[in-house]
């Protein structure tokens, strides 16, 4: 369990905001270490430092924009509760659409955002702080090239929709105030299945969690010739640990062919896949690296593909460094 911090530890606060939960972590301000997927939280700081304190919740099904701001108002302030020193800087990891003047213009995955004042509304979650929010991908990819000391490099995210990012000479592109990176709509099939932003055929419409659990209901129905149950995902980990590819290997595919097309574009070194849904389903990187060499034009291999060294944490990770430069 976590200790509390030292006494008057200045720390940052980093909440990656996602379609389905929130997961949110305060450090102290003054550490530079990154956080690793498999090391405790303590360790990263230097000695004798404040520890750490996490949280992660749900977001109640189909509530109002306004409940899920309570929502996370409630848990902030358990959060802080558990932190004794001041908070200096939130960095926020959003994956909606957001405009300059810090309005969410779109998210398909809670959609009663749409028109939200977010800026405003996440200034007042910790009023004596300053606040920076940015793509979840953007800030995940910015994450990872600082684990992996690789200043050029793609991510891909795959959760409840694909996020992704990409790090050219160490910094984000597009760069600042041109929009992110939307790599989860990258088209790769015009006939493909249906996405959530209204069009066809892009990778998050095949390769998300969600896309990937109903594909694996529908061949279940198929072969048992039933109508389709809800496939979960310790059935889909299951199946996949098994060996049978059941609908992963299109997901694996789908963001093989992403990577092929961004490396004809950019030359990255690497390519690192992470995001909650992949990071839970051991060696979908390699199957994603093992497509990718298959896709690739003679003579020009893809980036190598690699997963996430900060599993699910890339997004939290990069909403921490935002709060460093931001604080
Ligand atoms: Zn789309």
């Amino acid at each position: 369990m976590h200790t509390l911090a030292s006494p008057m530890t200045p720390g940052v606060l980093g909440i990656d905001v996602g379609g389905t939960k929130v997961a949110l972590r305060i450090e102290p301000a003054d550490t530079t270490a990154p956080i690793h997927a498999d090391a405790p939280t303590g360790n990263g700081t230097s000695a004798g430092a404040a520890t750490p304190v996490e949280a992660t919740f749900r977001w109640a099904s189909s509530a109002s924009a306004g409940r899920d701001l309570g929502d996370l108002a409630t848990h902030v302030a358990g959060l802080r509760a558990r932190w004794t020193g001041p908070v200096t800087a939130v960095g926020v990891a959003m994956p909606a659409t957001v405009d300059p003047a810090g309005r969410v213009t779109t998210w398909p995955g809670r959609p009663s955002w749409t028109g939200l004042a977010l800026a405003d509304a996440l200034r007042g979650l910790v009023p004596e702080a300053v606040v920076a929010c940015a793509d979840d991908g953007d800030l995940a990819a910015l994450a990872e090239a600082d684990a992996a000391a690789c200043p050029d490099l793609v991510y891909l995210g795959l959760g409840t929709g694909v996020g992704g990012g990409i790090v050219l000479d160490g910094r984000p592109c597009p760069r600042p105030g041109r929009g992110s990176a939307e790599i989860g709509h990258l088209v790769i099939s015009a006939e493909g299945p249906p996405c959530t932003c209204g069009r066809q055929g892009c990778v998050q419409a095949t390769a998300s969690g969600p896309a990937t659990l109903r594909r694996a209901a529908r061949y279940r129905a198929g072969e048992s010739g039933e109508s389709g149950e809800e496939v979960t995902f310790a059935e889909l980990r299951a199946a996949w640990l098994a060996g049978t590819g059941w609908a992963v290997r299109e997901s694996a595919q789908a963001v093989a062919v992403a990577v092929v097309g961004l490396t004809e574009l950019l030359h990255p070194a690497l390519a690192v896949v992470g995001g909650g849904f992949a990071d839970g389903l051991p060696g979908f990187a390699q199957a994603v690296d093992e497509r990718a060499r298959e896709l690739g034009r003679p003579g020009h291999p893809p980036a190598p593909v690699r997963a996430a060294v900060l599993g699910g944490l890339s997004s939290l990770s990069g909403a921490i460094l935002l709060a460093r430069q931001a604080s």
